[in-house]
């Protein structure tokens, strides 16, 4: 009995161990990006708000250790009486531990303004915050093209990249993205309504949703890149990310994920893969790469029917919520 006891303990543990080799733990790691600084509800929300929301996202953000760099449109600073204001909540992310870095000034696409006004965007988009970041002896280092644009052209999209690298960029690019902008608009028009249920139940989905990208974006990765690279993570400045990026963030967590800086997760090889995409619609570097190889990603998640129906009545009644990207 002892004997057979051994064996069937042996016999369990060589399982167990080839399962084990069968299906080894990816050691996933994610850098988190933030976009449209100071927020991108900024032409709508007072400065207080904006002052608010943006302590709170940068507190639960340090609390929790991750490294983030937030990337910035001067032009939402500017706004009558609000200008200091502003500007001391985008002092903040640096005051907090974080990097700023160059989102266009207007947020601008490359590939409706032209590669001229586009560059002038750039430089325009360098002035405040190049000034902040001086006094923590930082410059700007990363630019995220806004709409992820990165030209109509390949001839517009290799000029731009070497504007950005003769100006000392680094281009932020991005592979996991779930519009968070799109349920950021429903939650701020929910919040200022005090609707707690739609509230409730547009983040549910929101993380749902997400859950359902990270899965899709790391089969995806396997396909394309062989690998699961260092992923970089597209969110945006909103109420939304403000109130629950930490339960968010316990979904990446779930998948197995650290968080990483942004310049740890560029090191992966993957950021140099062959990369020809151009566009009018821009998209994730997931993407890119797949269309260079000539593969169709398929397969993505489908993207909940009736936060896009009502971000489109919600734009028709009152022109609060885009129903257009704004990323
Ligand atoms: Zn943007």
């Amino acid at each position: 009995m002892k004997r057979a006891g051994f064996l069937l303990i042996c016999v369990f543990e060589m399982m167990c161990l080839g399962l084990m080799a069968q299906a080894p733990k990816v050691d996933r790691q994610v850098a988190v990006t933030i976009d449209d600084l100071p927020s991108g509800m900024a032409d709508k929300l007072p400065a207080a708000d904006i002052t608010a929301l943006t302590a709170k996202l940068l507190g639960t953000l340090r609390d929790q250790k991750i490294p983030v760099v937030g990337f910035v449109n001067e032009k939402k600073l500017y706004k009558p009486g609000q200008v200091d204001e502003r500007i001391k909540a985008l002092q903040m992310w640096l005051d907090y531990g974080f990097e700023l870095g160059n989102h266009t000034y207007a947020h601008s696409s490359l590939n409706q303004v032209g590669l001229k006004a586009w560059e002038e965007d750039v430089i325009r988009g360098e002035t405040v915050t190049n000034m902040l970041m001086a006094t923590h002896k930082m410059k700007m280092r990363y630019l995220r093209h806004p709409y992820l644009d990165t030209g109509r052209d390949l001839q517009t999209r290799r000029e731009a990249e070497a504007f950005l690298t003769q100006r000392g960029y680094r281009i932020a690019p991005i592979t996991l993205d779930g519009w968070d902008w799109m349920f950021a608009g429903l939650y701020e028009d929910a919040k200022a309504r005090n609707d707690t249920d739609l509230q409730q139940k547009i983040v549910k989905e929101y993380l749902s949703y997400h859950d359902a990208v990270f899965a899709y974006d790391e089969q995806l990765s396997v396909k394309v890149v062989g690998y699961e690279p260092k992923q970089i993570l597209l969110l945006h400045a909103s109420n939304l990310e403000a109130d629950h990026i930490g339960e968010l963030m316990d979904v990446l967590r779930k998948h197995g994920y650290r968080f990483i800086t942004l310049g740890d997760a560029l090191e992966d090889p993957a950021y140099s893969l062959p990369d020809t995409y151009v566009g009018e619609e821009g998209t994730g570097w997931l993407d890119h790469w797949a269309i260079t190889q000539g593969k169709i990603p398929q397969g993505a998640p489908k993207f909940p029917e009736w936060v896009i129906q009502r971000a489109r009545e919600l734009h028709q009644s009152t022109g609060q919520v885009s129903a257009e990207p704004t990323q």
